[in-house]
C-alpha cells in the first residue's frame, strides 16, 4: 500500500523556543487529536499494514527553524512532515481572512459575521494553489491522499486536474449548511468551492444532515443529482457519505486508571469535597455558545437558589483565534458576565465560577472530566464535539453529560440530556435535573453512551474512510464505459449470427430517434422503419422498444410493426400480436396535485409544458432558456421529492424532463422479466437516458449493453451519438460482411 498523505491547514504542532530549550507542542482541536492517535496506535491502522504517514500543513515556525524542528520531530516516528510556508498577510487573508471571518462563520450559521472581502477569497485560492504546487511533483500514483477542513475545500480540483487518477479523500470537520445558508457566498466563490470539493473521490461529513445539505447545494448550484451518495460529476464517480469523528476510546478509558490522573482527580475532589462539580471546557469561539451557557447558568442560580453553595461551575476555556475582533471581544464579554455571576452570587467561602483562560495539559483535562458530575456541553453549532465524547470515555461509570442538540454529537449520544443552547431556563432546568440524576441512571446512560463511542473509535472512522475509498476507486474503475470499437463489434456480431434466439433490447427518443422539441412529433422516420422492418422478418428476432412513452404514442408510430412494446417504463406492455396488457390499475387522484404545481412551473418558465401519460405525469424543459429550465426543474424535484415522501411514487430527473410515476416499475425489472420468458441466447440492450440505466444494471452479465452518447454509465460500451444508433445496429445485425465503419460524430448531441 502507498503512502497515507494527511494535509491539513496547519501541521499538528507548533513550536516552543524558550532560550535554547526548544519543544513541539501539540496543537488542540479536534482533528489533531483524532488523527495523531490514529498514527500512534500503528496496530490500529488498515489491519496493521505497514504504511508510511505524511503530514502536510503550513509551519507556523520561520523557515530557518525548519532543521531545528526536524532534529525535534526526529523522536516522533509516527510521521514524516511537509511544511509549506507561506507569506504571513497571505495567509493572514487565507486563515483569518476567508477560512475564518467567511466560511467558519456563514458554515455555522453566523450569517452575519461573515465579512464577504474579495482579497480574502483571492487568497485563499492561492494557498490552495500553493498547496498544490508543493505537493504534486512529490506525489507517488499509489499515494491516498486525504485533505482535511474548510481551509482547502478548492485543493482536491487543483490536484485532480493535475493527477486524474489520483485518490483523494476529503473531510469536512465543521457543519456543511443548509443550501439557503451556503447560497448567501458570492455566485462565483460557491461555485469554486463546490468544484473544489468535487475533485475528490470520497467527500465525507459528520452527520446525515451535513451529507443532504451538501447533496442540495450540488444539485442546485452544479446540477449534479445524487443516486444514494453517489454522484456523477464530469463522468467520474463521486461518493458523499457521513463518518461521525471517533475518539481514541482507550486512551482517555485507560488513562482514568493512571495513577497521576487518579492522583489529580482527588485533588479536585477533595478541593471540593462537599459540592457537585459543572465543567466545561471549550476553545474560545462564538460558536460554542459560552454567553448562552452562562446566561443560563446565571438563571439557574436565581431560580433554584437551594443549589447555591452546594456546586461549582468550573469553566475552562482554551485560547483561540485571538488575533480576529469577532473572538477578542468575545472574551472581554464573557469575563464580564463571569465577574458579574460571581459578583452577584458569591458568599465568603464560595464562588460560583471558577474560570482559567489557558490550555490544559492531558491528565488534568482527564481528571476534570472524572471529577465533574455534569459535563456542560452546550454549543450553539457545532461540526461534531469531540469535548462531548471524551467525556463520556473517561467516566467511571457516573457523570451527566448535558449537550446541545446543534452539535453534531447530539445524533449518536441521545441518552445526554439534550439541550437547546439558547433557551436560558432549559440550560438551568437540564442542570438541576443532571445534578439530582439518581446513581443507577447515570450509569445506565454512560454506559450506553460508552458502548457507541468504543465500537466507532477514531480508528474505526479513519479505516471506514480510506476503505470507502478505496471501494470508490474500484468502482470508478468498473464503470469506465468502452468506447464501441471495430473489436467489439467484430464479437457482439459473431454471436449474433451464431445465435438462434435473439432479444433487441432499444429505447425510443434519444436512441432510435433523435430528441424532439415537441415530443408528439417524435414519430419514426423511414431509416428506423426500415431498419425495424428488416430486424422484424427474421424469426430468430424478438424486437422489444422499450420506453417512457405513453402507450398511445407507441401503438400510433410502431404499432404496425411485430415488436413487443413496453409504456411508460414497464407499467404498460404489448406482447408481439397480443393487446396491451395494463401493470397497474390504480387510481389517478395523485395526478392532481402534482399536475397543479407543474402548471405553476409551466407559468415560471416559458417554453416548458406536461405531458400526461397513463402512470406518469412529466413537465418537460427541453424548449426553455437553458440556464432559467434547468434552476427550475432543480426547484421542482425539490418540491417534489419533499410532497412524495412516504407515498408509492417516485420523480425521476431525466434528460430534460421531470417526471413523477408510480414507483415499482422500471426498465430494468421490466427487461428481466421479458428475457426472463424468451430465454435468449444473445441480448443487445440499447439506450441514452437515466431511466435505461436501470436496464444496464439488470442485465449486467447477461446482455451487450450500450449507453447512446459520452457519460458515465453501467453500460458496458458506449456509442457518442444518436447519429450512429442505425448504423450501429446495422452493423451488427447485418448477416453480410460489411465494411465497419461508424459516422464521425465527436460528441453527444443531447
Ligand atoms: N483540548 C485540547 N486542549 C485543551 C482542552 C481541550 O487540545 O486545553 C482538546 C479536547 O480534548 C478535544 C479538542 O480539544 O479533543 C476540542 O475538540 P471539539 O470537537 O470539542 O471542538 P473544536 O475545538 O474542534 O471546535
Amino acid at each position: 500500500m502507498g503512502r497515507l498523505i494527511i494535509i491539513s491547514n496547519r501541521l499538528p504542532f507548533s513550536l516552543d523556543k524558550d532560550g535554547d530549550k526548544v519543544s513541539l507542542r501539540q496543537s488542540s482541536g479536534g482533528l489533531v487529536s483524532a488523527i495523531k492517535s490514529y498514527f500512534e496506535n500503528a496496530s490500529a491502522q488498515r489491519g496493521g499494514e505497514a504504511t508510511e504517514n505524511v503530514w502536510m500543513g503550513v509551519a507556523d515556525f520561520p523557515q530557518e527553524d525548519w532543521e531545528l524542528v526536524v532534529a525535534t520531530h526526529a523522536a516522533e516516528q509516527d510521521f514524516s512532515i511537509l511544511p509549506l510556508f507561506v507569506d504571513k498577510d497571505l495567509y493572514d487573508n487565507y486563515y483569518n481572512g476567508f477560512s475564518n471571518s467567511v466560511l467558519w462563520p456563514l458554515f455555522h450559521y453566523f450569517s452575519s459575521l461573515a465579512n464577504y472581502e474579495s482579497q480574502y477569497f483571492d487568497a485563499y485560492v492561492q494557498v490552495n494553489q500553493l498547496f498544490a504546487e508543493k505537493l504534486l511533483p512529490l506525489l507517488r500514483p499509489d499515494d491516498q491522499i486525504w485533505i482535511h477542513d474548510y481551509q482547502l475545500m478548492i485543493l482536491p480540483h487543483l490536484l485532480r486536474t493535475k493527477r486524474p487518477e489520483a485518490t483523494i479523500g476529503f473531510f469536512l470537520h465543521i457543519p456543511f449548511p443548509s443550501y439557503e445558508i451556503f447560497r448567501l457566498l458570492p455566485t462565483e466563490w460557491k461555485k469554486i468551492l463546490l468544484q473544489g470539493l468535487m475533485g475528490a473521490d470520497l467527500i465525507g461529513f459528520h452527520t446525515y444532515d451535513y451529507v443532504q445539505h451538501f447533496l442540495q447545494s450540488a444539485k442546485m448550484l452544479l446540477g449534479v443529482d445524487s443516486y444514494f451518495h453517489n454522484l456523477q460529476y464530469q463522468d467520474r464517480l463521486v461518493r458523499i457519505d457521513l463518518f461521525p469523528i471517533g475518539i481514541d476510546y482507550n486512551k482517555f478509558h485507560q488513562t482514568a486508571a493512571d495513577p497521576e490522573t487518579e492522583q489529580l482527580r482527588n485533588k479536585i475532589l477533595d478541593n471540593f469535597a462537599d459540592k457537585k462539580i459543572v465543567f466545561s471546557v471549550d476553545r474560545l469561539d462564538y460558536t460554542k455558545g459560552l454567553m448562552q451557557r452562562l446566561n443560563g447558568f446565571e438563571y439557574f442560580l436565581e431560580r433554584y437558589p437551594e443549589w447555591r453553595e452546594k456546586m461549582i461551575f468550573i469553566l475552562n476555556v482554551v485560547p483561540s483565534r485571538d488575533t480576529i475582533p469577532a473572538y477578542n471581544d468575545r472574551k472581554k464579554m464573557i469575563e464580564e458576565k463571569i465577574g458579574t455571576i460571581n459578583g452577584r452570587f458569591s458568599s465568603i467561602s464560595w464562588q460560583p465560577v471558577i474560570y482559567r483562560y489557558n490550555h490544559l495539559p492531558f491528565k488534568e483535562l482527564i481528571a476534570l472530566y472524572q471529577a465533574a458530575d455534569v459535563a456542560l456541553v452546550t454549543p450553539l453549532r457545532d461540526g461534531m464535539n469531540l469535548v462531548a465524547k471524551e467525556y463520556v470515555a473517561s467516566s467511571l461509570g457516573r457523570g451527566v453529560l448535558v449537550l446541545s442538540e446543534l452539535a453534531g454529537a447530539a445524533s449518536e449520544l441521545s441518552e445526554a440530556i439534550l439541550v437547546n443552547p439558547t433557551d436560558t431556563s432549559d440550560v438551568a432546568s437540564s442542570i438541576v435535573r443532571a445534578l439530582a440524576m439518581p446513581l443507577y441512571e447515570q450509569r445506565n446512560r454512560i454506559s450506553l453512551m460508552q458502548r457507541r463511542i468504543q465500537e466507532y473509535d477514531v480508528f474505526k472512522w479513519v479505516n471506514d474512510f480510506m476503505d470507502q475509498l478505496a471501494q470508490v476507486k474500484q468502482e470508478q474503475q468498473k464503470q469506465k464505459v468502452k468506447l464501441l470499437d471495430e473489436k467489439v463489434i467484430t464479437t457482439i456480431r459473431r454471436h449474433y449470427q451464431r445465435s438462434r434466439n435473439r432479444c433487441l433490447l432499444l429505447d425510443y427518443d434519444g436512441t432510435l430517434v433523435p430528441f424532439s422539441r415537441i415530443p408528439s412529433e417524435a414519430a419514426p422516420d423511414n431509416a428506423v422503419k426500415d431498419l425495424l422492418l428488416r430486424l422484424t422478418a427474421d424469426p430468430k428476432n424478438h424486437v422489444i422498444i422499450i420506453s417512457g412513452r405513453d402507450l398511445s404514442s407507441l401503438d400510433r408510430w410502431l404499432g404496425e410493426f411485430n415488436v413487443t412494446l413496453v409504456a411508460e417504463h414497464g407499467a404498460s406492455t404489448k406482447r408481439r400480436g397480443a393487446a396491451w396488457q395494463q401493470m397497474v390499475s390504480v387510481s389517478d387522484l395523485w395526478k392532481e396535485e402534482i399536475r397543479r404545481i407543474m402548471q405553476l412551473f409551466v407559468l415560471r418558465c416559458a417554453g416548458s409544458f406536461i405531458e400526461e401519460k397513463t402512470n406518469t405525469i412529466a413537465w418537460h424543459y427541453r424548449n426553455t432558456q437553458a440556464g432559467l429550465g434547468f434552476s427550475r426543474s432543480r426547484e421542482l424535484l425539490n418540491t417534489l421529492s419533499q410532497l412524495i415522501q412516504n407515498t408509492t411514487l417516485q420523480v425521476i430527473d431525466g434528460n430534460k424532463v421531470v417526471e413523477v410515476r408510480i414507483a415499482g416499475f422500471d426498465k430494468g425489472a421490466t427487461a428481466l422479466k421479458i428475457i426472463g420468458e424468451m430465454d435468449p441466447d444473445f441480448t443487445l440492450c440499447m439506450g441514452d437516458d437515466t431511466t435505461d440505466e436501470d436496464m444496464f444494471k439488470a442485465l449486467e452479465g447477461e446482455a451487450y449493453t450500450i449507453k447512446v452518447n459520452n457519460g458515465a454509465s453501467a453500460a458496458q460500451y458506449t456509442i457518442l451519438s444518436q447519429q450512429q444508433v442505425l448504423p450501429v445496429l446495422t452493423l451488427l445485425t447485418s448477416e453480410l460482411p460489411e465494411p465497419l465503419q461508424l459516422p464521425k460524430t465527436k460528441y453527444a448531441d443531447s
